[in-house]
């Protein structure tokens, strides 16, 4: 069965050397986050995470959440208490801030830590990821009473969040809800309708949950302009602050599922549940934008979370399995697999994609502190923006990437990977939901292309290319390994430039040829992506290898370089090959007829 052990190593080489981690000690506020003590953090999550909640991933896929009669849900056996020592650990409260009881650390050090428990446990993770997503839009737009009252025991994980958005009827096209919301004589409201597909909407980990749900007032306008975003407590809160009166919303069912069996699903039904306005009337669909960022930036890791274990587990395997005889090997002997050149590049595949995926992930959590805490405004509007443009790539080129890590090491393991009982299969199973939940993948490139692309009129993008292009001619200059690395970025940079250029030019005279190229577009954008972080990672690891090693091995460094130089010289040609189908136009695909 898996075992899973954090790659510290590589997390603190993208934490000191792609993202600048001891740099955000000048913010305010996270002055005490510096990289010794973020080290020791992630060590001690590291150990806790992977001892408490990878060996319950296997039991919470057999076992899969369940329903009892009387309308409360069972999580699987030791998730409970495993929940129960994660909030005496004080874990939850780590990245939230200080004033509710959290430990102030910057969304960089929280991200890194969600990697490692969504790879020990997706299914589990789930929990503290919504509940994060109601904590940040209480931060954002609760009342000062409401912050009062929910926060300090969310923070702490004593009470859980989740966030209710999707109906029957209203999916990716949210602002077709149609949950009432009424008010009340002593100024709180009443909440009626049906959520589907809610993430831990009913469970037995914690005292109280608070639902964040999205209802439309009397007279709201139509569509996303009319969405309300309202707090509705599982069990509505005393004065004392203790949880009180049982409220009027219920789990009707849980929904048998492909993977994350662990996480129960819920349908969820409000019948004139007692309800909280969050902020102003019809400004829901705004709220939500706002904490969009950290919410998609924490699915996206899922990708690279579940990349990472389903990776451990096929080094292992290919290690041990063995089949045919490499070239070279002695003769009448087999040969482990992993010495098979088609397996290595299954292999190497994984690990560069992985290795990607972290420092894109780091990346846009660092823009996403820096857009919070810096004191000068430009600066967090110059973050803000990165964060804007990379999030759609975080959310579904990692997602997406995950889904194909997962496959891999599916095909790694052979026969024995499309059987249960190896696990791989799970993570297979289990990561298939990131494409499509919190913004399918298709609305990420619509984003992508719709909204982000127009920023400051293509400038935002044409900034963050010249950025990417600095960094190839960089390389370039520095001449050796560097160099072939270098020369690649520099014509995968080309290609993403003019893809651009096309979509920019002729998405405005038709948005159709912007839509149709949008989900190629948002792929080779990804890919260019990588290649630029992991050339920054490779130019940082040159620099270590020739000076002081800050403590890394000469080997770890120099894996860092070939790396690198696969990606560049056998993923990011990808990017040249996307191009026809983002500037193909939308005619066949409006014209074709199925
Ligand atoms: C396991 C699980 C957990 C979930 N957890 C939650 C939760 O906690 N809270 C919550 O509120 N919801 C949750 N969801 C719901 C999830 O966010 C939705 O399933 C998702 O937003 C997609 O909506 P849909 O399923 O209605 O698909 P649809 O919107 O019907 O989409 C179907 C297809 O059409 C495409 N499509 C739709 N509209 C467009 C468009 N305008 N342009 C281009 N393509 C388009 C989509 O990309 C997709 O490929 C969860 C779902 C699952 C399965």
């Amino acid at each position: 069965m898996s075992e899973f052990t954090a790659p510290l190593v590589d997390m603190r080489f993208v934490l000191e050397h792609v993202t600048d981690v001891a740099a955000l000690t000048s913010l305010p506020g996270y002055e005490h986050a510096d990289p010794e003590t973020v080290s020791g953090i992630l060590e001690e999550a590291g150990r806790f995470f992977s001892e408490q909640f990878a060996p319950l991933n296997r039991v919470g896929d057999v076992q899969h959440s369940r329903r009892n009669a009387d309308g409360s849900v069972a999580t699987p056996e030791g998730f409970s208490k495993a929940y129960q020592r994660y909030v005496e650990a004080g874990w939850p409260a780590v990245p939230f801030p200080a004033e509710y009881g959290g430990g102030g650390f910057p969304w960089l050090v929280g991200v890194a830590m969600q990697e490692v428990l969504t790879a020990a446990n997706m299914a589990f993770a789930l929990c503290p990821m919504l509940t994060q997503g109601a904590v940040d839009m209480l931060l954002l737009f609760g009342t000062e009473e409401q912050r009062e009252r929910y926060l300090p025991k969310m923070v702490t994980g004593e009470w859980t969040g989740t966030m209710n958005l999707t109906e029957p009827q209203a999916g990716s096209d949210v602002g077709a809800l149609t949950t009432r919301a009424t008010p009340a004589a002593d100024g709180t409201w009443r909440i009626s309708g049906q959520k589907i597909f809610i993430t831990y909407g009913e469970h037995d980990l914690a005292d109280n949950i608070i639902h964040v749900v999205l209802a439309r007032v009397p007279d709201a306008p139509p569509g996303t302009k009319g969405v309300s975003c309202f707090l509705v407590p599982k069990f509505v809160v005393d004065d004392d602050g203790s949880p009180g009166a049982r409220n009027a919303v219920h789990c009707v069912s849980i929904e048998h599922k492909m993977g994350i069996n662990a996480s129960p699903t819920c349908v969820m039904s409000y019948e004139e549940a007692v309800g909280y306005l969050i902020g102003e009337p019809n400004e829901g669909m705004r709220y939500m934008f706002r904490m969009m960022n950290t919410a998609r930036l924490s699915v996206g890791l899922e990708g690279l979370a579940i990349g990472e274990r389903a990776y451990q587990q096929s080094v292992a395997y290919a290690a041990e399995r063995r089949q045919g005889r490499a070239v070279g090997a002695p003769a009448g002997q087999d040969s482990p697999i992993i010495d098979h050149p088609d397996v290595r590049r299954m292999l190497l595949t994984m690990k560069a994609q992985i290795e990607a995926l972290r420092c894109l992930a780091y990346v846009n959590a660092e823009c996403l502190d820096y857009a919070k805490a810096h004191p000068d405004e430009d600066v967090r509007a110059d973050r803000q923006e990165l964060a804007d443009l990379l999030t759609p790539l975080s959310k579904a080129w990692g997602t997406d990437l995950g889904v194909e890590m997962a496959s891999l090491a599916v095909q790694v393991h052979g026969g024995m990977g499309y059987i249960e009982e190896t696990g791989v299969a799970q993570h297979y199973r289990d990561i298939r939901i990131a494409p499509i939940y919190e913004g399918t993948n298709g609305i990420q490139a619509v984003d992508l292309v719709g909204r982000k692309l127009g920023l400051r009129g293509g400038d935002a993008m044409r900034d963050l290319l010249a950025t990417i292009a600095a960094i190839a001619s960089e390389a370039t200059a520095a001449g050796g390994d560097l160099a072939v690395i270098g020369e690649q970025l520099t014509a995968a940079t080309a290609t993403l430039r003019d893809a651009t250029e096309w979509l920019l030019a002729n998405g405005a005279a038709d948005p159709n040829h912007a839509l149709a190229g949008a989900t190629p577009y948002l792929r080779m954008a990804g890919i260019v992506t990588g290649g630029w972080l992991l050339t920054k990672a490779a130019l940082a690891a040159t620099e270590l290898l020739a000076g002081d090693r800050n403590g890394f091995s000469d080997e770890f460094l120099r894996q860092k370089v070939i790396t690198a130089r696969f990606y560049a010289q056998q993923l990011l040609p990808q990017a040249a090959g996307l191009a026809p189908a983002v500037t193909a136009g939308a005619t066949d695909v409006l014209d074709a007829s199925f």
